[in-house]
């Protein structure tokens, strides 16, 4: 990179190597096993590895796993799952800051020992009054000054589960005055008596974030710990912890403004309550923006390392607009795939001057901006299907495609002009019918003869039916995000199943993931888990076009 692109984080790396406060460059994804992850995550995740990988250093993912109460075996594998889809690559170093629980204990008898920890016997409530105001100091805990001996007597009967929880703590002596609130004697370690998902009930202490989240880096040899901005007013008291534990070569605590995306549901609060209520197809509903329901969606770890590269780092918060993301994805997709033929709302056409009997296969060219697709074979007959919006009976002026008298081209085969239509009792069109021009094979007519519509077809009686599903955001930030009540004002058109699709032969065999540019109606991806061997069911990734220029 040159120096000019160089985000903040980078010019801190730089100088650290060049004044030698570190000789390596380590760094990790620290995410709390309570949930999946989502977009903003993924930009976290991407940053950490990217670096260790700009600066030929390493990347560790660790798990978080230090609160007992609301952590799950279940989200372990869901995160590490995503963190190896998105390409960040930690190899073998995946790490639990539970497997730490000993050493943290270590250090905070260690700093008992040094006069910087001490066992405080006030209720939760007690601490918050005696902590002050943001324009008043606080007041010293009557236990603050305890022998380094009743200290290390007390956090041991802690451990061995002598007392209820919440009747002690263990608290950092640092600075009842301290302007910064974190600094006031935090507490450092509670008595909870709960089981952990991986020490079981070994522990009925357990550490508090700010302290074991240092330990763990230290630990760990990381050199940057980057993290979001509302910790920004945490990072002295990491820089205590680090010191008073006396870690060679600390890690120090680099913030960044979080990732806000427009016109989705981020709120890990909210979403949970869109699968509770089933309004949601689950965490990986293709509508969310978890990275599990990107994936299933048919993002690709490019589309969203281009996105979260575009968004660049900052310090300061800021939103961007989901349609970035759109963008994204569109740029990464359109000379990688296929471009393939389906209709998603058929209307027969019937060639009246075709062979009632005959098929032809027509060879057709995967992707005319790249030739390395290659091509494929598709068939072609009598009896088609076209989009029911490509034929008017009466047409508005500068429709070009399918109405009586009009000649169009059906992509990549022939020009046929329509010479009408046929209607139930009801009135409701049923068949459009044409006449084709043998000469024109190829999509194009010898006498130079222009046509200005070209449309899509799939032939009827080689096509594949099956289910597509197409989307609209969850939420418009314009209409408002939420109702008076706090409740989401959640779109009820966010999801249009088309259950009967007619799509070209080839793509019976599509397999889960699987994606193709269906033309002129979008990006589809196979389905993961609704579709069938023989059967896919394909979810629409994102439309053509768009107003996003960036
Ligand atoms: P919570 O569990 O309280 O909702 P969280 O969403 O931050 O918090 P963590 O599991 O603690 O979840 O997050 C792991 C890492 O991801 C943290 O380092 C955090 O800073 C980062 N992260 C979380 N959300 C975002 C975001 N929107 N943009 C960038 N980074 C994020
Ligand atoms: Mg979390
Ligand atoms: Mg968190």
């Amino acid at each position: 990179k040159t120096t000019v692109s160089k985000n903040f984080i980078e010019m801190i790396i730089d100088k650290d190597l060049a004044e030698g406060t570190y000789d390596h460059v380590q760094t990790r994804f620290p995410p709390e096993p309570n949930g999946y992850l989502h977009i903003g995550h993924a930009k976290s995740i991407l940053l950490n590895s990217g670096l260790a990988k700009e600066y030929n250093g390493k990347f560790n993912l660790r798990f978080d796993d230090t609160n007992p109460t609301k952590e799950k075996t279940e989200f372990v594998k869901s995160i590490t799952e995503d963190v190896k889809w998105l390409g960040a690559d930690f190899e073998d170093r995946l790490f639990f800051a539970s497997d730490y629980f000993d050493q943290m204990y270590e250090y905070a008898v260690f700093l008992i020992k040094k006069g910087k920890a001490f066992v405080c016997d006030l209720t939760a409530e007690q601490i918050r009054e005696y902590r002050g105001t943001l324009t008043e100091p606080g007041k010293e805990s009557p236990y603050r000054n305890r022998s380094v001996e009743e200290n290390l007597q007390l956090f041991e009967e802690m451990k061995n589960g002598k007392y209820a929880d919440g009747e002690k703590v263990l608290r950092a002596k640092i600075d009842m005055a301290s302007p910064n609130m974190n600094m006031r004697d935090p507490v450092i370690y509670r008595v909870a008596h709960l089981t952990h998902h991986n020490t079981g009930d070994k522990w009925c202490i357990y550490p508090m974030y700010d302290f074991a989240h240092p330990i763990e880096d230290a630990i760990e040899h990381i050199t940057h710990s980057i993290c979001t901005l509302e910790f920004e007013d945490h990072r002295p008291l990491y820089d205590w912890v680090v010191k008073e534990c006396e870690f060679v070569m600390p890690p120090k605590q680099i913030e960044f403004a979080k990732l806000y995306l427009t016109n989705v549901v981020t709120g890990k609060r909210y979403i949970k309550k869109l699968v509770e209520d089933g309004v949601v197809d689950g965490w990986d509903d293709p509508r969310l923006v978890t990275i599990s329901a990107l994936r299933r969606r048919g993002f690709t770890p490019e589309s969203i390392r281009m996105f979260v590269d575009l968004c660049g780092v900052a310090k300061a918060n800021s939103s961007v607009d989901y349609a970035m993301l759109e963008y994204c994805i569109r740029e990464d997709l359109k000379l990688k795939r296929s471009r393939v033929m389906a209709v998603l709302n058929p209307i027969k056409l019937i060639i009246d001057n075709y062979p009632e009997d005959q098929m032809e296969e027509l060879d057709v060219v995967n992707n005319l901006e790249n030739p390395e697709l290659g091509s494929r074979t598709i068939p072609f007959g009598r009896e088609l299907y076209i989009e029911a919006d490509d034929f008017m009976e009466e047409p508005p002026k500068k429709y070009f495609r399918m109405f009586p008298g009009n000649e169009v081209r059906l992509m990549n085969a022939y020009f046929v002009k329509c010479t009408g239509c046929v209607k139930d009792e009801n009135g409701n069109i049923v068949e459009v019918h044409g006449t084709y021009d043998p000469a024109s094979k190829g999509g194009n007519s010898p006498d130079g003869r222009k046509v200005k519509g070209t449309i899509h077809w799939v032939a009827a009686k080689t096509a594949f039916h099956t289910e597509v599903r197409l989307y609209e955001n969850l939420v418009d930030e314009e209409k408002g995000k939420l109702n008076e009540d706090g409740t989401l004002n959640f779109n009820p058109n966010s999801l249009t199943v088309l259950k009967d699709c007619v799509l070209e032969p080839s793509l019976k065999d599509a397999k889960a993931y699987d994606s193709f540019q269906f033309v002129r109606n979008g990006f589809f991806c196979v389905d993961c888990k609704d579709s069938e061997e023989g059967k896919p069911v394909f979810n629409r990734i994102v439309s053509l076009k768009s107003s996003f220029k960036l």
